[in-house]
């Protein structure tokens, strides 16, 4: 049996059924008809008879319509029973068509048998398209009907007799091939139509199947194959969303060091231990947390409980994952982890809300607290609402006018005379001065820094050409924030400004810290090399905090290196031998060296007699506005000049 098979017959049986009550309906009207429409009916009681059975006929084959109508489970068997059961049917009335017209033959008159004939004739003609359903009903019903009868008639009649027969035994093969015809057509225009639905339904199941493939690469973090951002945004607004309103708790997890594993070991390796952590995450949380992947290596993981011995034992159980090193290929690579937690209701009813908390929470716990994880507080919370304060006035910071530039002096060991001076940016906001490590990491996430950093770019160029204008040989050194990179205009930028204040390029110095290359390195170095194919000096700020590379100071022939306050502050211990190995270098790699955050003059006296070209610090001056500049610069300058 093919697969549509029973479905085929089905259809089959429900049009021969229904088309059988108006075959019912005809056979009883035409047979009453034959059986009593001629005046010999007294003579003989077998017509009587015939109607009666024809009639019991057609009411058993009526309910047998009705039964096969009411059926409701028309399975295999089924349908193979109510075929036998309406071929049986149909065939029984034509035998009993057939036995009228041979029996009653002999006494019928020319006019009894050609309506009798006609009525044959008509029943077997109507039967063709009635019974088409069926070829086997279709062809033997007609068959029966007229092939004996035209046969009987054609042989045993007179000579009129004879003429009607041959016309019958005609009509008995046209209609064997009419016959043949319909039911071939049916059947076809059946089975056509069941291998429409049938491609229709391959279809279907092929576009669910595909839609479900799309959805899953939609959810799915393709490294990981775990939850997306923005699949578990879904799943988690679904759980705040719960009647029940069910506790929550939300483990923001990031992996400290991640980033020079990734530069030193390359991103294959890295991507490699992004896996190995999805899947010892998928090993022991599967069942009880929706786990995701966040973003690089950030991920977050939703429990349903809010207690705090089961957020102890949850993240315990994720600090546990890291005890065991992630081995790839010969390289058995240790890391470690930071986790911050939120949890719902209790500190926020949203969801945004609630991960910015956990990775508040997650950032205390990397940078200040020693423990496995942290929970959002009331410390965090403070630090957060200060945050969004500082966030909202620094977009107006400028219209207020509230930011201003100070300078500090940066020193030639050579001739303690001022070699460059150093621009710090300023806030004051409402009477209170607002530290810019406090505030230019907000303007970077705000985005002000943008129009800030032009605003400083403008203001320390203006007052280099007042330093030209005053005869002073000074540099201005400018901090610039990575986020300034993004703009393409930005070279173009500043060399409208040196046009603008007609000020000397090679009077610029811009400080960029190691971190900006952790972004897109090729495009902040090609901006780099544009800047300094202008004259413009640049420096590497913060020099040995960050992931120090050396090869990019190579790469591109920087300047200026400054090392961090923090080796100066340990000239005793390893610092000093740090800044050995920095002016070592920096003669192999022409660049020269400013020592930072000078507070004494011991640390002045080892700074000079390591040979570190320039100086800054509080020993020399503290970051003065720029009039109290001018005041230093013509002592400092003038005097020294005076002196040579
Ligand atoms: P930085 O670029 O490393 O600037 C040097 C910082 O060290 C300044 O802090 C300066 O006041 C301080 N400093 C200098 N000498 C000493 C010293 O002897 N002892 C101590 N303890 N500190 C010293 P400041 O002005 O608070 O600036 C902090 C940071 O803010 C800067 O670090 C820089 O990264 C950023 N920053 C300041 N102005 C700007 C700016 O205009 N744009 C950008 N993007 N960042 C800026
Ligand atoms: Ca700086
Ligand atoms: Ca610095």
């Amino acid at each position: 049996m093919y697969p549509n098979e029973n479905l085929e017959l089905n259809a089959r049986l429900n049009l021969l059924y229904r088309n059988a009550y108006f075959g019912i309906v005809i056979t009883f009207i035409a047979a009453t008809g034959l059986a009593f429409g001629f005046d010999n009916t007294n003579e003989d009681p077998t017509k009587v008879i015939w109607w009666v059975s024809i009639s019991l006929l057609m009411l058993i084959r009526l309910l047998d319509s009705l039964t096969w109508s009411r059926h409701k489970d028309k399975g295999t068997l089924d349908n193979i029973r109510h075929l036998y059961r309406f071929r049986s049917g149909a065939l029984l009335t034509a035998f009993l068509w057939s036995f009228y017209c041979l029996y009653f033959y002999s006494n019928s008159n020319l006019y009894e048998l050609s309506v009798s004939w006609i009525i044959v004739s008509a029943m077997a003609g109507g039967s063709a398209t009635v019974l088409s359903a069926d070829r086997f009903v279709v062809l033997s019903y007609t068959q029966i009907l007229l092939l004996p009868y035209s046969l009987l008639v054609a042989i045993a009649g007179n000579s009129e007799h004879q003429m009607i027969g041959f016309l019958g035994i005609a009509f008995s093969i046209v209609m064997f091939f009419t016959a043949l015809k319909a039911a071939t057509y049916t059947e076809d225009s059946i089975r056509l139509r069941y291998k429409h639905k049938n491609l229709l339904n391959n279809m279907k199941h092929e576009v669910e199947t595909r839609t479900q493939e799309i959805v899953k690469l939609n959810q799915l973090d393709s490294l990981t194959n775990l939850l997306n951002r923005s699949a578990f945004i879904k799943q988690a607004e679904a759980c705040i969303n719960e009647k029940s309103k069910q506790p929550f708790s939300i483990f923001f997890i990031d992996m400290n060091g991640f980033k020079p594993v990734n530069d030193n070991f390359g991103h294959n390796i890295g991507d490699e231990i992004l896996r190995q952590l999805s899947r010892r995450l998928q090993t022991t949380f599967a069942q009880t947390a929706i786990i995701s992947r966040w973003g690089g290596d950030e991920f977050i993981l939703l429990a349903k409980t809010d207690k705090a011995d089961e957020i102890d034992t949850i993240a315990k159980s994720i600090c546990h994952l890291f005890a065991t090193p992630f081995h790839i290929h010969d390289y058995s690579i240790d890391m470690d982890v930071s986790i911050g937690v939120s949890t719902y209701p209790t500190h926020s009813l949203t969801l945004s809300e609630l991960i910015s908390y956990a990775d508040v929470s997650m950032y205390s716990n990397k940078h200040d607290d020693k423990g496995d994880y942290v929970v959002f507080n009331n410390t965090l919370a403070k630090k957060v609402q200060s945050e969004f304060y500082l966030s909202t006035a620094i977009t107006s910071a400028i219209s207020n006018q509230q930011l201003s530039l100070v300078f500090q002096p940066i020193i030639d060991a050579e001739n303690d005379r001022y070699h460059a001076v150093e621009a710090l940016l300023r806030w004051n906001l409402d009477g209170e001065q607002i530290p810019p490590d406090i505030f230019i990491p907000i303007a970077e996430r705000n985005g002000s820094i943008r129009s800030i950093g032009q605003w400083v770019l403008d203001e320390s160029i203006k007052q280099q050409k007042t330093l030209e204008r005053e005869g002073f040989d000074v540099k201005v050194c400018i901090n610039v924030s990575v986020i300034q990179f993004d703009d393409p205009k930005f070279v173009n930028c500043i060399a409208k400004l040196l046009a603008k204040y007609d000020v000397k390029a090679s009077n610029i110095c811009i400080e960029i810290t190691e971190s900006v290359f952790s972004t897109d390195k090729p495009k902040i170095i090609a901006a780099l090399k544009q800047l300094q194919a202008l004259g413009i000096f640049i420096s590497i700020d913060d020099f040995g905090t960050g992931y120090s590379s050396l090869s990019l100071i190579q790469d591109f022939g920087v300047h200026v290196v400054k090392i961090d306050r923090s080796f100066i502050n340990r000239l005793d211990s390893n610092g000093g031998a740090i800044i050995k190995a920095v002016m070592v270098m920096g003669g192999d790699l022409n660049y020269s060296v400013v020592a930072e955050g000078i507070e004494s003059i011991d640390q002045e006296i080892i700074l000079k007699e390591l040979g570190v070209q320039y100086l800054q610090g509080y020993l020399f001056s503290r970051p003065v506005p720029f009039n109290e500049l001018l005041v230093k610069l013509r002592k400092k300058n003038f005097s020294l000049d005076e002196l040579s």
